[in-house]
C-alpha cells in the first residue's frame, strides 16, 4: 500500500488526439527523499558539536583572563566534541565505502577467532568504566570467507553497542559457534532491551531509540546501518530479539559455503 507517484507528459498526437504518457517515479522520489534526509541528518549531526566548539572558542577569545577551572572545562568539552565529529566522519566514510563496494568478498579467508581476540582486548578497555561481565565463547577452529575490514566493523559495532547500552554491571555474552552447517555470531546482553516498534528501524541510518543517550556514549547512529550493509555483502542478515527490561540479542548466520573449519581440511579446498 505504497502511495505511487507518477510523472505525466502530454503531446499532440495527430490532429485530434493527445498522447498522455505516465511514468512511475515512486522509487526515484523515494531515493531522492532518502538522499535529502541523509544530507539533513549529517548536517544536523555536525552542527551540534560545531556550535559547542564555537561557543567555547568565542568565550576563550573574548575573555582576558579565563579562570583555570573554566579553561580546563572548555578544553575537555572541545576535545569531546572534536572526537565526536571525527567518529561521525569515520563512520560515514566506512558506510560510503561499503555501499559503493562491489567487491566479491568470498575469496579472502577471515580468521574470525583471532579477530575476536583483538576486539575482546578493546572491549575490556572500553569496559573499564562499565564493569560488565563479558564472556567470549569462541570456536577457535571456525573461520569464514569474507572481507576482513567489513567483518571487523560488524563484530565490533555489535559488541561495543552491547557495552554502551547495557547499564553498568551487566552481563554480555559474545558467541561464535557452528550451528548445524552454518556459523552463528551472537551478542547477548541483559540491558534495558528495545521496544518492538523500534526494532525494524534500528538499521536505518541515524535511527536511535534514545538520541541523548546515544550521543552521550559517542554514538553516531550509523553503526547498525554499517552492520546491515556488511552482512548483505556476505549474504546474511542481522536478526534482533529483544525484550524490554530483560535484554537484547543481535545475531546472524553465515551460510555453509562461507564456513571454513580447520578440522576439516577438505573445506579449505572446496573454493
Ligand atoms: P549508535 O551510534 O547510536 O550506537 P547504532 O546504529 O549502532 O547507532 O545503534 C542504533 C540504536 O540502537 C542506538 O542508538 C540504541 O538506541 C539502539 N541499540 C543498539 N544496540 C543496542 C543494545 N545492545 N541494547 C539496547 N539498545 C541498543
Amino acid at each position: 500500500n505504497v502511495q505511487k507517484t507518477f510523472e505525466y507528459r502530454i503531446k499532440p498526437y495527430g490532429e485530434q488526439h493527445l498522447l498522455i504518457m505516465a511514468r512511475d517515479v515512486t522509487r526515484l522520489t523515494q531515493l531522492e527523499q532518502t538522499r535529502k534526509d541523509f544530507v539533513a541528518n549529517v548536517s544536523h549531526e555536525l552542527r551540534t558539536p560545531l556550535t559547542v566548539l564555537n561557543g567555547y572558542l568565542e568565550m576563550l577569545q573574548v575573555s582576558e583572563q579565563v579562570p583555570p577551572e573554566l579553561f580546563s572545562k572548555a578544553m575537555t568539552e572541545m576535545s569531546i566534541q572534536s572526537v565526536r565529529m571525527q567518529g561521525l566522519v569515520e563512520q560515514l566514510l566506512i558506510l560510503s565505502r561499503i555501499e559503493a563496494s562491489s567487491e566479491r568478498v568470498f575469496e579472502n579467508r577471515v580468521d574470525v577467532p583471532q579477530m575476536l581476540a583483538i576486539i575482546e582486548t578493546e572491549a575490556l578497555t572500553l569496559n573499564q568504566e562499565k564493569h560488565h561481565t563479558i564472556e567470549f565463547d569462541v570456536d577457535s577452529d571456525l573461520r569464514v570467507y569474507g572481507s576482513d575490514t567489513e567483518l571487523r566493523s560488524a563484530f565490533s559495532n555489535l559488541i561495543f553497542n552491547a557495552i554502551h547500552y547495557t547499564p553498568d554491571g551487566g552481563n554480555i555474552r559474545v558467541s561464535w559457534q557452528r550451528q548445524g552447517h552454518r556459523a552463528k555470531f551472537c551478542v547477548a546482553d541483559n540491558g534495558d532491551g528495545i521496544a518492538a516498534k523500534h526494532i525494524n528501524r534500528l538499521t536505518e541510518r541515524f535511527y536511535r531509540v534514545d538520541k541523548a543517550r546515544s550521543r552521550k556514549t559517542g554514538g553516531s547512529g550509523l553503526g547498525l546501518a554499517i552492520v546491515k550493509h556488511v552482512l548483505s555483502h556476505h549474504n546474511s542478515k542481522l536478526e534482533i530479539k529483544s525484550q524490554v527490561g530483560k535484554g537484547s540479542e543481535f545475531f546472524f548466520y553465515f551460510s555453509e559455503e562461507l564456513c571454513i573449519d580447520k578440522n576439516h581440511p577438505e573445506d579449505e579446498d572446496m573454493h
